[in-house]
């Protein structure tokens, strides 16, 4: 006998959920902050001194862990937070814009201006809420600064080139100038990126003291967030969210592994039209016409390590095959062995990409503020889930999404009384 569950959602069927007048406020929806903390591994907060977070826990609502999407790296996991699309339907495949057949390759910063690389049909929040006549802004968040089907996020400020990550006093005017957009210019939705502790942990290693003490520092930072939140009086107007796009790993070396290093296996003049590799734990390889099986029998066992995928082998749970940008051969590391191409000369200390069943690739969820229950620790659930769980704060009408608000419904004050039905049905 099966059982088969069935889920009907008031914010996924119908628009009613939306306020009706905007003279009024936006009725009995709250604003919202999303932050998140760039490469926040889960774990992060238990071996540094964190009394802020720890109040937090007290004081609204903790995720044991989340689940980014596969691929784990910034741009593709930020922009399935703000989509609630898997990546292969919001097309950001990867944090560096490329071109397989022109042989383009963009840095990840130089991709944050380029609407090409972002626009590709799915809508990130700020549109949809900005055409349900909310008031959105984005602060450095991946995917904030450019525009989708010719529309802008109402304000954005794009990260500069080289702008420091760790800058303490800087956080601080950061959050100030959050808190002055929701109160002297009554935005409703503001996303905040901030790019620590991920710089810590690609230059030391997440094991460090380094590491321990950006952790303390982003601590502090919110603490300043709270007082700021009392300050400004949003008490009882703003829910934030706290959470991050991937974890972090200890990147294995010589002579304690033998590091993978593609080279050694396949000759990629003659073979390979294009790569995307020497970027942490996942990798593309688009062979010359003609070279795809030789390719792929060359590195199938090349190395104990490494797991090879022609694109139509990719397992479905990735939800990543289906979008052009994937390239006929994707190439994964075993947690900790990052994927060189020609030479190593690879120097982070830690890395991401890596499967995100690995724990070290989890990443953190907080949450709180008026429609949040206090106390509550929530079992884990994928970041995709996040999208529905904003809509339902704002009030918005969700774009299609891959979502769902049954893993987080029951975080909110009144989420055993939201309009959801759900009906179970036996079949023999
Ligand atoms: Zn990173």
């Amino acid at each position: 006998m099966k059982l088969l569950l069935v889920l009907f959602s008031c914010s996924l069927l119908t628009a009613k959920c939306r306020p009706v007048s905007k003279i009024s406020g936006r009725g009995s929806f709250n604003k919202l902050l999303l932050i998140s903390f760039d490469g926040f591994r889960w774990d992060y907060d238990q071996d540094a001194d964190t009394p802020n977070m720890d109040a937090l826990v007290k004081e609204g609502v903790k995720a044991k862990y989340i689940t980014p999407p596969m691929i784990t790296m910034t741009s593709p996991s930020h922009f399935t937070t703000i989509t609630g699309r898997w990546i292969e339907d919001h097309g950001v495949v990867h944090n560096m814009m490329f071109n397989s057949t022109s042989l383009l390759k963009l840095t990840h910063v130089a991709t944050l201006k380029r609407s090409e690389w972002w626009d590709n049909g799915a809508l990130p929040l700020w549109i949809t809420a900005q055409n349900q006549g909310l008031k959105t802004a984005s602060f450095f968040y991946p995917g904030g600064g450019v525009n989708y089907s010719g529309q802008a996020v109402d304000r954005s400020l794009l990260k500069p080139y080289n702008h420091p990550d760790d800058n303490e006093t800087e956080w601080q005017n950061n959050i100030d100038t959050v808190m002055g957009w929701f109160t002297e210019e009554d935005f409703d939705f503001v996303t905040l990126y901030f790019g620590e502790p991920d710089n810590i942990g690609h230059k030391t290693g997440p094991d460090t003291q380094e590491r321990v003490k950006i952790i303390e520092q982003i601590d502090r930072t919110i603490g300043y967030l709270r007082n700021a939140i009392q300050k400004h009086n949003l008490v009882h107007r703003l829910n934030v969210i706290i959470t991050s796009d991937h974890g972090m790993t200890t990147i294995k070396k010589k002579p304690m592994v033998e590091e993978i290093q593609l080279s050694k296996y396949l000759n990629f003049l003659t073979l390979t039209h294009f790569d995307l590799l020497d970027y942490g734990g996942f990798g593309m390889i688009r062979p010359r016409k003609g070279k795809e099986q030789e390719v792929y029998d060359l590195l199938k066992n090349a190395h104990p390590n490494l797991t090879v995928y022609r694109k139509e082998e990719i397992p479905e749970n990735f939800h990543l095959a289906r979008n052009s940008r994937i390239q006929p051969i994707v190439v994964m590391g075993d947690l900790g062995f990052n994927l060189n191409s020609r030479l190593i000369l690879y120097v982070n200390k830690g890395d991401h990409g890596f499967h995100n069943g690995e724990m070290d690739m989890k990443t953190i969820f907080r949450a709180f503020g008026p429609n949040f229950k206090k106390n509550f620790l929530s079992e884990p659930f994928d970041s995709i889930n996040i999208y529905p769980l904003m809509c339902k704060l704002l009030g918005v009408s969700p774009a299609p999404n891959n979502g769902s608000l049954l893993y987080t419904e029951m975080m909110l004050v009144d989420g055993r009384t939201l309009r959801s039905y759900v009906y179970y049905t036996l079949i023999k």
